[in-house]
């Protein structure tokens, strides 16, 4: 299979229908790889994506916002630094978010990731983002309770309006040329009882390691729940979900990119191209640097 198609496999079209089980967190594609060949498929998409990048940049008018979501050690911050590793840290700005802070809770819940939006031709990746507010809200009914919301607002019908201002909100985004990707990085529960043995027995990942944690994996059934409807919800042509396969880090990784690259590819970026009154004024500039030179040296210091 081309790395290029790897990515349509896993996003949700069908958004009705989808079920988070008719995707196995082991699945490779079928792709039996050595680490080794998975490190230069990826080195070649993500320099791929570092072409498009430098376009996107001077062409100037789209903008690109990566949205990842997932259980804990999924794997998004891997994810993160390796796919995004190729590229100009001037177009690519990565904010994480945490639970909110007092400041935060005093605007609209959307107000703190608005803020943080890409410019135009930029990438902007969001590590968690707005779909916390159906996700991580809705398994604790006490932190949507400090949320200061007037009372008669918090209704059953809360998640419902929610997933309909996202969905209102990315149309929005997307027509203003912000192209959306979105992965949910699907783990299973036993790799992530791996992943967390892991943080508790070397001690370089010993930081990494939280008790928070394994309270959250007690509700991984509600969260599996919740993440299936807000795909549901939220899966859109102009902003689709990519529900990967997270047991495998380098699959995860190669699928990723892979869907970043597709997308990109898609958009026909192009340097922008100069006139030619800007071409004359060019070649006059051209001239008068060269006059400043020493005779008959040429921009390189070489005998020209
Ligand atoms: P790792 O996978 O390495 O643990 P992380 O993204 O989980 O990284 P943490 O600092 O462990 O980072 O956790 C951030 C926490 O903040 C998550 O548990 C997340 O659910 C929570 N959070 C994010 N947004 C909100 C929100 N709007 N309301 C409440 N909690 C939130
Ligand atoms: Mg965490």
């Amino acid at each position: 299979m081309k790395i290029e198609n790897l990515a349509e496999r896993f996003r949700v079209n069908k958004a009705d229908d989808f079920r988070l089980k008719s995707v196995d967190p082991a699945d490779c594609c079928g792709l039996a790889i050595d680490k080794g060949d998975a490190k230069e498929m990826l080195e070649e998409s993500v320099k791929r994506l570092s072409r498009l990048q430098e376009k996107l940049y001077a062409q100037d008018r789209w903008s690109v916002l990566l949205i990842f979501q997932a259980m804990d050690a999924a794997g998004k911050d891997g994810a993160i630094k390796h796919v995004m590793s190729g590229i100009n840290p001037q177009g690519c700005q990565v904010f994480s978010f945490k639970a909110p802070t007092a400041h935060e809770l005093d605007h609209d819940f959307m107000w703190r990731t608005t803020i943080a939006l890409p410019e135009r031709g930029r990438i902007g990746v969001f590590n968690r983002s707005y779909y916390e507010e159906v996700l991580v809200v809705r398994a604790h009914p006490e932190i949507l309770a400090r949320q200061k919301l007037p009372e008669q607002l918090v209704t059953k019908n809360i998640w419902e309006q929610r997933f309909d201002d996202i969905r209102a909100f990315e149309r929005y985004l997307a027509r203003n040329g912000t192209l959306i990707l979105k992965f949910m990085l699907h783990v299973s529960k036993e790799e992530q009882a791996r992943r967390f043995l892991e943080r508790l027995d070397e001690p370089a990942k010993n930081w990494k390691f939280s008790m928070g944690d394994v309270e959250e994996r007690k509700l991984w059934d509600e969260y599996m729940h919740f993440y299936e409807d807000c795909i549901r919800a939220t899966s859109r042509p102009e902003a689709p979900w990519f529900v990967v396969p997270a047991d495998n880090k380098w699959f995860t990784r190669l699928v990723i990119s892979s869907a970043i690259v597709g997308a990109l590819d898609g958009l026909d970026l192009h340097f922008p191209k100069v006139g030619e009154a800007a071409l004359k004024e060019m070649q006059a500039a051209r001239g008068a640097l060269q006059a400043e030179l020493p005779k008959g040296r040429n921009g390189k210091g070489q005998k020209s």
